[in-house]
């Protein structure tokens, strides 16, 4: 036979084989090898085990793998001497070919020896490319890996501010055309802090998760949800009109609150909603700023809601921020003063203390209530400042009074917030005021509202226990508003509890009222706690609430909260017994 343009052919047979990345490949190829120089036997060795052979019977094929070192070129079987030719393929796998018949000539030596090269070389180049191809993969896996993480929030798996502002960006570019527009709704969980403070990180990220999956869950195909930072979900909607955005916030807030079911118990859960929807020309962080604005404005106005976003909001927020930078000024410069209500025995009529009401002494826009400041202060995280101005100026004002009055000193109650009492140095700030203005703890009465007094006290338990060692005692504010149990009222150094101005409101008109009021009396007495009761404003409500047992009285009826001057006069009168206010209706 003439081998030259056969062996070429087969060369390209080996070549070609190798291009295609088959595990077959290589047995395909040996076999044909094996063809061409009617190999009798063919095997290819691996480790001393075969991975593939024909042409021996069972019994024979251990004597071959016994040479396969020596790499012998006879083997004596029973069926007759086997001539053989080795040629390695790789450096684990080693092909045999055998023939009864007679041993292999030059040429087809030659030719094995040439194929086992080309196989040799093939298999090398095609690890070489297998190489390449599996650094390439891994690039593109990792460059896939970076990409995700740069859009998507890890936790939720849905896209982050980044990738949600990019697509809101291709949407308003494509909104003319379309005729539709674009909805943002911003969501803001209600209370998730509280929910990681109370059950842990862990059943936090669960909310979050689940949360994720109910908005993915509500939203039309093409409409797209992400989370944009802690407890924010932002979802970008097509809309025909107005009336469609709100029905879908509306139909989101149905799903959050249902309560979710976290590491086996059910917590509550509610959000609150923004609805920005896009203008021509509306830029995505504008868009979503407005959405933002439109969210906050529902948690100003109380919690699980939603609204839309006009632009009026815009204009009160600018207001807030310029009170917010006045209120700093106003700290600073001493403009924020104690005024004073009067606090009444219902058994005298005479003035026994003060509660310390903070006010504003705005140089334009004259004096100013809490209602206008304290929630800014509390969001600018000003609150403190503002409680330790106003005890300090509290008690520094009744000392200076009473100094003159023998030291017959009244009580004072100042209100305390609950950033005030998580404060670390709250304690050292009252013993600094108690100091320097000479007004003894054991008159003085720190208010917290019942609400603070179950989610905020547990954790101040250092301050309080200071503030206890001071002679300090709490106070517990707008008492009947929260979900308090006796159990806080025994476990805390609370001396009074003031009872909610909504129920006295309803005194003498509201059979209910009057029954809450008597038992939180009764409850407060035989816990050895005072009631001063909030908002007197009729000699009526004052005569039952006496009645009833209520040991201070205090409200308009007796006196609205005064300033400095007043106050002196008012407590000078009544220590003077000049002034014991009237308690009975005539
Ligand atoms: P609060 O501690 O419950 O104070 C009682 C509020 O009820 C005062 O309002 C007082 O003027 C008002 N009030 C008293 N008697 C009557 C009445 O007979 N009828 C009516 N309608 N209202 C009456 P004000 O001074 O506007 O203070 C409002 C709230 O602001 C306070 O409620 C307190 O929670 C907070 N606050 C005031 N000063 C401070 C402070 O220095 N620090 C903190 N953290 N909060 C303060
Ligand atoms: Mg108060
Ligand atoms: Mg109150």
């Amino acid at each position: 036979m003439s081998s030259a343009p056969w062996s070429l052919h087969l060369l390209s047979e080996v070549l070609a084989a190798f291009t295609v990345e088959s595990p077959t490949a290589l047995r395909d190829v040996v076999t044909r090898v094996g063809e061409a120089v009617d190999a009798e036997v063919m095997a290819i060795l691996q480790d001393g085990e075969y991975e593939l052979c024909s042409g021996l019977s069972q019994q024979e094929k251990p004597a071959l793998l016994a040479i396969a070192a020596t790499a012998a070129t006879e083997l004596t079987l029973d069926s007759g001497l086997l001539h053989l030719f080795w040629a390695p393929l790789n450096n684990r796998e080693l092909l045999v070919v055998g023939r009864f018949r007679e041993g292999f000539n030059l040429e087809e030596r030659a030719l094995l020896r040439g194929m086992g090269r080309c196989i040799q070389l093939s298999t090398k180049v095609l690890a070489a490319v297998k190489a390449e191809q599996e650094a390439l993969r891994a690039e593109q896996v990792a460059k896939e890996q970076a990409i995700r993480e740069a859009t998507c929030d890890h936790l939720t798996g849905l896209p982050n501010r980044r990738l949600l502002l990019a697509h809101l960006a291709e949407r308003l570019a494509a909104l003319a055309p379309s005729g539709r527009h674009t909805a943002v709704l911003f969501i803001d969980l209600d209370r998730f802090k509280q929910i990681n403070d109370l059950h842990g990180h862990p059943a936090g990220d669960e909310v979050l998760r689940q949360v994720g999956q109910r908005l993915s869950a509500l939203v039309r195909e093409g409409d797209l949800v992400g989370r944009i930072s802690g407890d924010e979900f932002v979802v970008v909607a097509e809309v025909r009109e107005q009336a469609d955005a709100l029905a879908l916030a509306g139909r989101i807030l149905e799903q959050l609150h249902l309560p979710l079911q976290v590491q086996g118990r059910g917590l509550p859960s509610s959000g609150s909603i923004g609805i920005a929807l896009a203008e021509a020309g509306d830029d995505p962080e504008t868009l979503l700023a407005n959405a933002d604005l439109a969210m906050y404005s529902v948690k100003q106005q109380g919690l699980g809601g939603f609204a839309c976003f006009d632009a009026s909001l815009r204009e009160q927020l600018q207001e807030r921020a310029r009170i917010e930078e006045e209120l700093r000024a106003a700290l600073a410069a001493g403009q924020i003063k104690a005024w004073f209500q009067p606090i009444i025995s219902a058994v005298h009529g005479t003035v026994v203390g003060f509660e310390a009401l903070a006010r504003w002494q705005h140089p334009q826009r004259g004096l100013l209530l809490p209602a206008v400041f304290i929630t800014i202060a509390e969001e600018a995280g000003l609150l403190r400042d503002l409680d330790a101005a106003v005890l300090k100026d509290a008690c520094l004002q009744i000392c200076r009074w009473s100094g003159a009055r023998d030291g017959l000193l009244p009580r004072l109650s100042v209100n305390i917030s609950a950033t005030s009492l998580a404060d670390p140095l709250l304690s050292m700030r009252i013993r600094e005021v108690l100091t320097s203005s000479g007004f003894p703890g054991n008159q003085l009465f720190l208010e917290i509202t019942e609400t603070t007094l179950v989610e905020d006290v547990a954790s101040a338990f250092t301050n309080i226990a200071e503030i206890k060692s001071l002679g300090i005692r709490l106070a517990v504010d707008d008492f009947g508003t929260g979900y308090s149990s006796l159990r806080y009222l025994r476990r805390f150094p609370v001396g009074i509890l003031k009872i909610d101005r909504s129920f006295v409101d309803g005194l003498g008109h509201d059979p209910e009222d009057e029954v809450i009021v008597e038992t939180v009396i009764r409850m407060a007495r035989s816990l050895g706690i005072e009631v001063v009761a909030e908002g007197v404003e009729t000699l009526k409500q004052g005569e039952i609430l006496r009645r009833l047992g209520c040991h201070y009285l205090q409200g308009f009826l007796y006196g609205r909260p005064a300033d400095e001057a007043s106050s002196a006069e008012l407590y000078a009168a009544s220590i003077a017994g000049i002034l014991g206010v009237s308690l009975q209706a005539t």
